[in-house]
Protein backbone atom coordinates (compact mmCIF):
# COMPACT_ATOMS: atom_id res chain seq x y z
CA UNK A 1 0.00 0.00 0.00
CA UNK A 2 1.07 3.53 -0.67
CA UNK A 3 2.33 6.05 2.37
CA UNK A 4 -0.76 8.04 1.74
CA UNK A 5 -3.32 5.68 2.93
CA UNK A 6 -5.41 7.33 5.76
CA UNK A 7 -8.00 4.27 6.08
CA UNK A 8 -8.38 0.45 5.78
CA UNK A 9 -11.77 -0.79 6.10
CA UNK A 10 -11.83 -4.57 6.37
CA UNK A 11 -14.08 -6.79 6.08
CA UNK A 12 -14.91 -10.48 5.41
CA UNK A 13 -17.75 -9.97 3.43
CA UNK A 14 -16.85 -7.25 1.01
CA UNK A 15 -19.30 -6.67 -1.91
CA UNK A 16 -17.19 -5.94 -4.84
CA UNK A 17 -18.10 -6.37 -8.45
CA UNK A 18 -15.87 -9.72 -8.50
CA UNK A 19 -17.81 -11.00 -5.92
CA UNK A 20 -18.07 -10.97 -2.23
CA UNK A 21 -14.61 -11.42 -0.75
CA UNK A 22 -12.85 -11.19 2.79
CA UNK A 23 -11.01 -8.03 2.11
CA UNK A 24 -9.30 -4.63 3.20
CA UNK A 25 -10.48 -1.20 1.85
CA UNK A 26 -7.87 1.25 1.66
CA UNK A 27 -8.77 4.70 1.03
CA UNK A 28 -6.61 7.60 0.30
CA UNK A 29 -8.12 11.52 -0.26
CA UNK A 30 -11.65 10.04 -0.32
CA UNK A 31 -11.17 7.67 -3.01
CA UNK A 32 -10.61 3.72 -2.92
CA UNK A 33 -6.77 3.44 -3.96
CA UNK A 34 -7.09 -0.57 -3.66
CA UNK A 35 -9.01 -3.85 -2.97
CA UNK A 36 -6.39 -6.06 -0.93
CA UNK A 37 -6.34 -9.31 1.25
CA UNK A 38 -7.93 -9.15 4.40
CA UNK A 39 -5.03 -9.88 6.18
CA UNK A 40 -3.05 -6.85 4.37
CA UNK A 41 -0.66 -4.49 6.50
CA UNK A 42 -2.21 -1.51 7.42
CA UNK A 43 0.30 1.30 6.45
CA UNK A 44 2.02 3.27 9.18
CA UNK A 45 -0.52 6.41 10.28
CA UNK A 46 -3.49 4.88 8.35
CA UNK A 47 -6.48 4.00 10.62
CA UNK A 48 -8.27 0.69 10.96
CA UNK A 49 -11.94 0.26 10.87
CA UNK A 50 -12.05 -3.83 11.32
CA UNK A 51 -16.26 -4.46 10.79
CA UNK A 52 -15.61 -8.22 11.25
CA UNK A 53 -18.62 -10.48 9.78
CA UNK A 54 -20.53 -7.42 8.46
CA UNK A 55 -21.18 -6.51 5.05
CA UNK A 56 -19.74 -3.97 3.44
CA UNK A 57 -20.87 -2.27 0.43
CA UNK A 58 -20.93 -0.06 -2.00
CA UNK A 59 -22.98 3.52 -0.71
CA UNK A 60 -26.39 3.26 -2.23
CA UNK A 61 -27.09 5.42 -5.43
CA UNK A 62 -31.12 6.73 -4.69
CA UNK A 63 -31.36 8.47 -8.74
CA UNK A 64 -35.22 9.27 -7.16
CA UNK A 65 -35.48 11.51 -4.18
CA UNK A 66 -38.24 14.82 -4.07
CA UNK A 67 -36.55 17.14 -1.46
CA UNK A 68 -39.24 19.72 -2.32
CA UNK A 69 -36.32 22.41 -0.73
CA UNK A 70 -37.17 25.39 -1.26
CA UNK A 71 -40.32 26.05 -1.43
CA UNK A 72 -42.55 23.04 0.50
CA UNK A 73 -39.51 22.78 3.16
CA UNK A 74 -42.77 21.69 5.57
CA UNK A 75 -42.80 18.50 3.21
CA UNK A 76 -39.07 17.88 3.32
CA UNK A 77 -35.81 19.58 2.89
CA UNK A 78 -32.27 18.62 2.18
CA UNK A 79 -31.10 18.64 5.78
CA UNK A 80 -33.96 16.18 6.37
CA UNK A 81 -33.35 14.23 3.34
CA UNK A 82 -30.06 13.54 3.47
CA UNK A 83 -30.44 12.83 7.22
CA UNK A 84 -32.23 9.90 6.26
CA UNK A 85 -30.30 8.65 3.56
CA UNK A 86 -27.23 8.63 5.41
CA UNK A 87 -28.97 7.08 8.27
CA UNK A 88 -29.77 4.43 5.50
CA UNK A 89 -26.83 3.51 3.82
CA UNK A 90 -27.56 5.92 0.60
CA UNK A 91 -25.09 8.27 0.02
CA UNK A 92 -25.98 9.65 -3.45
CA UNK A 93 -29.10 11.03 -3.94
CA UNK A 94 -30.31 12.76 -7.43
CA UNK A 95 -33.23 15.19 -6.49
CA UNK A 96 -36.51 15.44 -8.40
CA UNK A 97 -37.02 18.49 -10.47
CA UNK A 98 -40.80 18.86 -8.79
CA UNK A 99 -42.50 19.88 -5.85
CA UNK A 100 -39.74 22.24 -5.18
CA UNK A 101 -40.50 26.10 -5.57
CA UNK A 102 -39.02 26.98 -7.95
CA UNK A 103 -38.74 23.78 -9.76
CA UNK A 104 -35.61 23.14 -11.54
CA UNK A 105 -36.60 24.09 -15.25
CA UNK A 106 -34.42 27.11 -15.64
CA UNK A 107 -30.63 27.30 -14.89
CA UNK A 108 -31.06 29.89 -12.49
CA UNK A 109 -33.67 27.85 -10.61
CA UNK A 110 -30.54 24.88 -10.40
CA UNK A 111 -28.86 27.83 -8.96
CA UNK A 112 -31.32 28.59 -6.34
CA UNK A 113 -31.87 24.82 -5.19
CA UNK A 114 -27.79 24.35 -5.21
CA UNK A 115 -27.38 27.02 -3.33
CA UNK A 116 -29.81 26.13 -0.63
CA UNK A 117 -28.71 22.56 -0.78
CA UNK A 118 -25.17 23.37 -0.17
CA UNK A 119 -24.90 23.67 3.77
CA UNK A 120 -27.67 21.13 4.48
CA UNK A 121 -26.13 17.96 2.59
CA UNK A 122 -25.30 15.04 4.56
CA UNK A 123 -24.90 12.91 1.62
CA UNK A 124 -23.92 13.81 -2.35
CA UNK A 125 -26.51 15.80 -3.78
CA UNK A 126 -27.18 15.74 -7.64
CA UNK A 127 -29.81 17.75 -9.87
CA UNK A 128 -32.62 15.99 -12.54
CA UNK A 129 -33.80 19.08 -14.58
CA UNK A 130 -37.65 19.36 -15.59
CA UNK A 131 -39.16 19.48 -18.99
CA UNK A 132 -42.08 21.36 -19.75
CA UNK A 133 -44.68 22.58 -22.54
CA UNK A 134 -42.56 25.97 -22.76
CA UNK A 135 -38.90 25.33 -21.59
CA UNK A 136 -37.37 23.71 -24.51
CA UNK A 137 -35.12 26.50 -24.96
CA UNK A 138 -33.86 25.48 -20.91
CA UNK A 139 -33.02 22.03 -21.97
CA UNK A 140 -29.10 22.59 -23.39
CA UNK A 141 -28.67 25.51 -20.95
CA UNK A 142 -29.41 23.24 -17.73
CA UNK A 143 -27.91 20.08 -19.78
CA UNK A 144 -24.67 22.38 -19.40
CA UNK A 145 -24.97 23.47 -15.78
CA UNK A 146 -24.75 20.04 -14.51
CA UNK A 147 -28.55 18.15 -14.33
CA UNK A 148 -28.45 14.26 -15.16
CA UNK A 149 -31.28 14.34 -17.55
CA UNK A 150 -34.74 15.51 -17.66
CA UNK A 151 -37.75 14.43 -16.23
CA UNK A 152 -41.22 14.65 -17.68
CA UNK A 153 -44.85 13.91 -16.71
CA UNK A 154 -47.37 12.77 -19.60
CA UNK A 155 -50.05 13.21 -17.36
CA UNK A 156 -50.80 16.24 -14.43
CA UNK A 157 -48.18 15.82 -11.75
CA UNK A 158 -49.76 16.96 -9.09
CA UNK A 159 -48.55 20.24 -8.66
CA UNK A 160 -49.32 23.35 -11.13
CA UNK A 161 -46.49 24.30 -11.72
CA UNK A 162 -45.18 21.43 -13.15
CA UNK A 163 -47.49 20.51 -16.31
CA UNK A 164 -47.23 17.06 -18.55
CA UNK A 165 -46.25 17.01 -22.07
CA UNK A 166 -48.44 15.63 -24.55
CA UNK A 167 -47.01 13.33 -27.35
CA UNK A 168 -45.88 16.06 -29.57
CA UNK A 169 -44.61 18.26 -27.12
CA UNK A 170 -42.88 15.18 -25.80
CA UNK A 171 -41.45 14.44 -29.25
CA UNK A 172 -40.51 18.00 -29.68
CA UNK A 173 -38.54 17.95 -26.27
CA UNK A 174 -37.03 14.20 -27.14
CA UNK A 175 -35.39 15.67 -30.12
CA UNK A 176 -34.17 18.38 -28.15
CA UNK A 177 -32.76 16.27 -25.69
CA UNK A 178 -31.18 13.55 -27.86
CA UNK A 179 -29.75 16.00 -30.35
CA UNK A 180 -27.41 16.94 -26.90
CA UNK A 181 -26.66 13.33 -25.57
CA UNK A 182 -28.89 13.73 -22.89
CA UNK A 183 -31.94 11.56 -21.50
CA UNK A 184 -35.48 11.74 -20.76
CA UNK A 185 -36.49 10.11 -17.52
CA UNK A 186 -40.82 9.66 -17.53
CA UNK A 187 -43.42 9.44 -15.50
CA UNK A 188 -45.48 7.37 -17.83
CA UNK A 189 -48.83 7.00 -16.91
CA UNK A 190 -51.35 8.02 -20.23
CA UNK A 191 -53.56 10.74 -19.45
CA UNK A 192 -56.77 9.51 -21.92
CA UNK A 193 -56.57 6.15 -19.75
CA UNK A 194 -56.48 7.57 -16.57
CA UNK A 195 -59.66 10.19 -17.57
CA UNK A 196 -61.60 6.94 -18.74
CA UNK A 197 -60.92 5.25 -15.53
CA UNK A 198 -63.66 5.54 -12.83
CA UNK A 199 -62.53 7.76 -10.06
CA UNK A 200 -64.64 6.70 -7.03
CA UNK A 201 -63.80 8.90 -3.57
CA UNK A 202 -63.53 7.33 -0.43
CA UNK A 203 -61.00 5.59 1.92
CA UNK A 204 -61.45 2.00 -0.08
CA UNK A 205 -57.98 1.14 -1.77
CA UNK A 206 -59.96 -1.09 -4.34
CA UNK A 207 -61.05 2.02 -5.61
CA UNK A 208 -57.91 3.83 -5.89
CA UNK A 209 -56.10 1.65 -7.81
CA UNK A 210 -59.04 1.48 -10.47
CA UNK A 211 -58.55 4.73 -10.89
CA UNK A 212 -54.84 4.08 -11.92
CA UNK A 213 -55.34 1.24 -14.46
CA UNK A 214 -52.54 -0.63 -15.79
CA UNK A 215 -53.63 0.22 -18.89
CA UNK A 216 -52.33 3.86 -17.74
CA UNK A 217 -48.86 2.85 -17.98
CA UNK A 218 -48.79 -0.13 -20.65
CA UNK A 219 -49.96 2.69 -23.15
CA UNK A 220 -47.48 5.31 -21.84
CA UNK A 221 -44.57 2.91 -21.84
CA UNK A 222 -45.97 1.48 -25.69
CA UNK A 223 -45.58 5.60 -26.85
CA UNK A 224 -42.59 6.17 -25.07
CA UNK A 225 -40.68 3.01 -26.98
CA UNK A 226 -41.90 4.12 -29.98
CA UNK A 227 -41.08 7.79 -30.00
CA UNK A 228 -37.77 6.33 -28.56
CA UNK A 229 -37.23 4.54 -31.29
CA UNK A 230 -37.92 6.74 -34.21
CA UNK A 231 -35.77 9.39 -32.64
CA UNK A 232 -33.42 7.01 -31.33
CA UNK A 233 -33.36 8.90 -27.92
CA UNK A 234 -32.38 7.64 -24.58
CA UNK A 235 -35.05 7.19 -22.28
CA UNK A 236 -35.96 5.81 -18.63
CA UNK A 237 -39.05 5.02 -17.12
CA UNK A 238 -39.52 6.08 -13.61
CA UNK A 239 -41.04 3.93 -10.79
CA UNK A 240 -42.52 0.85 -12.83
CA UNK A 241 -45.43 -0.60 -11.01
CA UNK A 242 -47.54 -2.54 -14.13
CA UNK A 243 -46.08 -5.85 -15.03
CA UNK A 244 -47.85 -5.92 -18.32
CA UNK A 245 -45.46 -3.41 -19.57
CA UNK A 246 -42.65 -6.04 -19.03
CA UNK A 247 -43.00 -8.01 -22.02
CA UNK A 248 -43.02 -4.81 -23.95
CA UNK A 249 -40.04 -3.36 -22.52
CA UNK A 250 -37.95 -6.89 -23.06
CA UNK A 251 -38.82 -6.77 -26.26
CA UNK A 252 -37.69 -2.86 -27.07
CA UNK A 253 -34.33 -3.77 -25.42
CA UNK A 254 -34.36 -6.81 -27.47
CA UNK A 255 -34.41 -4.56 -30.09
CA UNK A 256 -32.19 -2.02 -29.31
CA UNK A 257 -34.07 0.74 -28.35
CA UNK A 258 -32.12 2.89 -25.49
CA UNK A 259 -34.93 2.37 -22.69
CA UNK A 260 -33.84 1.66 -19.14
CA UNK A 261 -36.31 0.36 -16.02
CA UNK A 262 -36.73 1.64 -12.51
CA UNK A 263 -39.08 -0.52 -9.74
CA UNK A 264 -39.54 0.79 -6.40
CA UNK A 265 -39.37 -0.33 -2.73
CA UNK A 266 -42.75 -0.37 -2.41
CA UNK A 267 -44.00 -2.10 -5.55
CA UNK A 268 -41.56 -4.85 -4.57
CA UNK A 269 -42.45 -5.43 -0.95
CA UNK A 270 -45.90 -3.72 -0.20
CA UNK A 271 -49.14 -5.15 -1.88
CA UNK A 272 -52.30 -4.01 -2.72
CA UNK A 273 -54.05 -7.30 -0.18
CA UNK A 274 -52.15 -5.90 2.13
CA UNK A 275 -53.52 -2.10 2.34
CA UNK A 276 -55.41 -0.87 4.68
CA UNK A 277 -58.72 1.25 3.53
CA UNK A 278 -58.19 4.66 4.71
CA UNK A 279 -54.45 4.22 5.10
CA UNK A 280 -52.97 6.87 2.58
CA UNK A 281 -49.35 6.57 3.55
CA UNK A 282 -49.66 3.36 0.63
CA UNK A 283 -51.13 6.05 -2.02
CA UNK A 284 -48.56 6.62 -4.57
CA UNK A 285 -48.98 6.97 -8.60
CA UNK A 286 -48.74 4.67 -10.41
CA UNK A 287 -50.26 2.44 -7.09
CA UNK A 288 -49.42 -0.95 -5.38
CA UNK A 289 -50.25 -3.32 -7.48
CA UNK A 290 -51.41 -7.03 -6.07
CA UNK A 291 -48.77 -9.88 -4.99
CA UNK A 292 -48.93 -11.56 -8.79
CA UNK A 293 -48.01 -8.57 -10.25
CA UNK A 294 -45.31 -8.38 -7.61
CA UNK A 295 -43.90 -11.43 -8.42
CA UNK A 296 -43.42 -10.99 -12.00
CA UNK A 297 -41.43 -7.57 -11.17
CA UNK A 298 -39.16 -9.55 -9.52
CA UNK A 299 -39.11 -12.06 -12.40
CA UNK A 300 -37.85 -8.81 -14.23
CA UNK A 301 -35.62 -7.79 -11.82
CA UNK A 302 -33.56 -11.01 -12.46
CA UNK A 303 -33.37 -10.83 -16.08
CA UNK A 304 -32.88 -7.54 -16.53
CA UNK A 305 -36.02 -6.25 -18.18
CA UNK A 306 -35.99 -3.93 -15.04
CA UNK A 307 -32.87 -2.36 -14.38
CA UNK A 308 -32.31 -0.53 -11.01
CA UNK A 309 -34.51 0.03 -7.33
CA UNK A 310 -35.03 3.39 -5.65
CA UNK A 311 -37.10 4.82 -3.61
CA UNK A 312 -38.89 7.69 -4.82
CA UNK A 313 -39.40 9.18 -1.97
CA UNK A 314 -42.06 11.71 -2.11
CA UNK A 315 -42.75 12.79 1.66
CA UNK A 316 -45.71 14.91 2.53
CA UNK A 317 -47.17 16.79 5.58
CA UNK A 318 -49.09 14.39 7.77
CA UNK A 319 -52.24 16.83 7.13
CA UNK A 320 -52.60 15.62 3.06
CA UNK A 321 -52.54 11.98 4.10
CA UNK A 322 -56.07 12.28 4.76
CA UNK A 323 -58.16 8.80 4.58
CA UNK A 324 -59.41 9.90 1.43
CA UNK A 325 -57.04 8.12 -1.16
CA UNK A 326 -58.88 10.12 -4.34
CA UNK A 327 -57.57 13.60 -2.75
CA UNK A 328 -54.78 12.07 -0.32
CA UNK A 329 -51.41 13.22 -1.23
CA UNK A 330 -49.63 10.66 -3.58
CA UNK A 331 -45.94 9.76 -2.13
CA UNK A 332 -44.43 7.43 0.00
CA UNK A 333 -41.60 8.09 2.22
CA UNK A 334 -38.98 5.50 2.74
CA UNK A 335 -35.49 7.24 1.66
CA UNK A 336 -33.82 5.65 4.86
CA UNK A 337 -35.49 1.98 4.64
CA UNK A 338 -35.18 1.03 1.07
CA UNK A 339 -31.96 -1.42 1.66
CA UNK A 340 -33.78 -3.58 4.57
CA UNK A 341 -36.81 -3.08 2.88
CA UNK A 342 -35.81 -5.02 -0.32
CA UNK A 343 -32.90 -7.11 1.55
CA UNK A 344 -35.64 -8.64 3.68
CA UNK A 345 -37.96 -9.37 0.22
CA UNK A 346 -34.82 -10.12 -1.77
CA UNK A 347 -33.61 -13.21 0.93
CA UNK A 348 -36.63 -14.52 0.84
CA UNK A 349 -37.07 -14.79 -2.57
CA UNK A 350 -33.92 -16.46 -2.46
CA UNK A 351 -31.77 -13.44 -3.94
CA UNK A 352 -28.38 -12.00 -2.80
CA UNK A 353 -26.97 -9.43 -1.27
CA UNK A 354 -24.97 -8.78 -4.62
CA UNK A 355 -28.18 -8.67 -6.97
CA UNK A 356 -29.28 -6.02 -4.20
CA UNK A 357 -25.77 -4.17 -4.64
CA UNK A 358 -26.51 -4.34 -8.41
CA UNK A 359 -30.12 -2.75 -8.25
CA UNK A 360 -29.48 -0.23 -5.88
CA UNK A 361 -25.86 1.23 -6.19
CA UNK A 362 -24.35 -0.26 -9.39
CA UNK A 363 -27.29 0.65 -11.95
CA UNK A 364 -28.65 3.74 -10.92
CA UNK A 365 -25.33 5.12 -10.98
CA UNK A 366 -24.89 3.56 -14.40
CA UNK A 367 -28.00 5.45 -15.06
CA UNK A 368 -27.19 8.61 -14.04
CA UNK A 369 -23.11 8.61 -15.30
CA UNK A 370 -21.97 8.55 -11.92
CA UNK A 371 -18.81 6.82 -12.99
CA UNK A 372 -17.33 7.37 -9.35
CA UNK A 373 -20.05 6.54 -7.80
CA UNK A 374 -21.61 2.57 -7.53
CA UNK A 375 -19.04 -0.30 -6.43
CA UNK A 376 -16.10 -1.04 -4.67
CA UNK A 377 -12.68 -0.67 -6.89
CA UNK A 378 -10.15 1.28 -7.03
CA UNK A 379 -10.68 4.99 -8.51
CA UNK A 380 -14.29 5.21 -7.01
CA UNK A 381 -15.06 7.42 -4.18
CA UNK A 382 -14.94 5.86 -0.87
CA UNK A 383 -18.61 5.71 -0.24
CA UNK A 384 -19.71 2.71 1.69
CA UNK A 385 -22.83 1.21 3.76
CA UNK A 386 -22.19 -1.28 6.41
CA UNK A 387 -24.79 -3.69 7.20
CA UNK A 388 -25.75 -6.80 9.30
CA UNK A 389 -28.01 -8.54 6.81
CA UNK A 390 -28.88 -11.30 9.40
CA UNK A 391 -30.08 -8.42 12.22
CA UNK A 392 -33.72 -7.45 12.51
CA UNK A 393 -35.57 -4.33 13.37
CA UNK A 394 -38.76 -3.30 13.72
CA UNK A 395 -39.64 -0.09 11.92
CA UNK A 396 -40.67 2.80 14.42
CA UNK A 397 -41.57 5.93 12.64
CA UNK A 398 -40.21 7.94 15.60
CA UNK A 399 -36.94 6.88 14.57
CA UNK A 400 -36.76 8.02 10.47
CA UNK A 401 -35.07 11.33 9.85
CA UNK A 402 -37.02 12.42 7.24
CA UNK A 403 -39.14 15.57 8.19
CA UNK A 404 -42.72 14.01 8.94
CA UNK A 405 -42.73 10.84 10.05
CA UNK A 406 -45.28 8.98 7.86
CA UNK A 407 -43.97 5.89 6.61
CA UNK A 408 -46.00 2.95 4.53
CA UNK A 409 -43.43 0.57 6.99
CA UNK A 410 -44.57 1.09 10.35
CA UNK A 411 -44.48 -1.74 12.51
CA UNK A 412 -42.95 -3.93 9.67
CA UNK A 413 -40.28 -6.25 11.19
CA UNK A 414 -36.98 -5.70 8.04
CA UNK A 415 -33.83 -7.91 7.91
CA UNK A 416 -30.32 -5.66 7.36
CA UNK A 417 -29.83 -2.94 10.04
CA UNK A 418 -27.25 -0.26 8.55
CA UNK A 419 -24.30 -0.02 11.49
CA UNK A 420 -22.63 2.86 9.96
CA UNK A 421 -22.39 4.66 6.33
CA UNK A 422 -18.56 6.60 4.65
CA UNK A 423 -18.82 9.33 2.27
CA UNK A 424 -15.63 10.08 0.84
CA UNK A 425 -13.73 7.81 3.58
CA UNK A 426 -15.54 9.74 6.52
CA UNK A 427 -18.39 8.46 8.72
CA UNK A 428 -21.47 10.08 8.24
CA UNK A 429 -23.40 7.91 10.04
CA UNK A 430 -23.38 5.84 13.15
CA UNK A 431 -26.24 2.84 13.85
CA UNK A 432 -28.66 5.58 12.22
CA UNK A 433 -27.38 8.64 13.74
CA UNK A 434 -26.00 11.15 11.13
CA UNK A 435 -23.26 12.89 11.70
CA UNK A 436 -22.40 16.35 9.65
CA UNK A 437 -23.35 16.99 6.79
CA UNK A 438 -20.04 16.98 4.48
CA UNK A 439 -21.87 16.06 1.17
CA UNK A 440 -20.95 17.30 -2.16
CA UNK A 441 -22.97 19.21 -5.04
CA UNK A 442 -22.23 17.02 -8.16
CA UNK A 443 -22.62 18.20 -11.55
CA UNK A 444 -22.73 15.75 -14.29
CA UNK A 445 -19.35 15.80 -16.14
CA UNK A 446 -18.25 15.02 -19.93
ZN1 LIG B 1 -41.25 10.62 -8.03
Amino acid sequence: MSDDVELVLRSTRVITPGGTRAASVAVAAGKIVAVLPHDAEVPAGARLEDFGDDVLLPGLVDTHVHVNDPGRTEWEGFWTATRAAAAGGVTTILDMPLNSLPPTTTVDNLRVKQEVARAKAHVDVGFWGGALPDNVKDLAPLHDAGVYGFKCFLSPSGVDEFPELDQEQLATSLAEITGFGGLMIVHAEDPHHLDAAPVVPGPKYADFLASRPRDAENTAIGNLIAQARRLDARVHVLHLSSSDALPLIAAAKAEGVRITVESCPHYLTLTAEEVPDGASEFKCCPPIREAANQDLLWDALADGTIDCIVSDHSPSTADLKTSDFSTAWGGISSLQLGLPAIWTEARRRGRTLEDVVRWMSAAPAQLAGLAHKGAIEAGRDADFAVLAPEETFTVVPAELHHRNQVTAYAGKTLHGVVKSTWLRGRQIADHGIPTEPTGLLLERQN
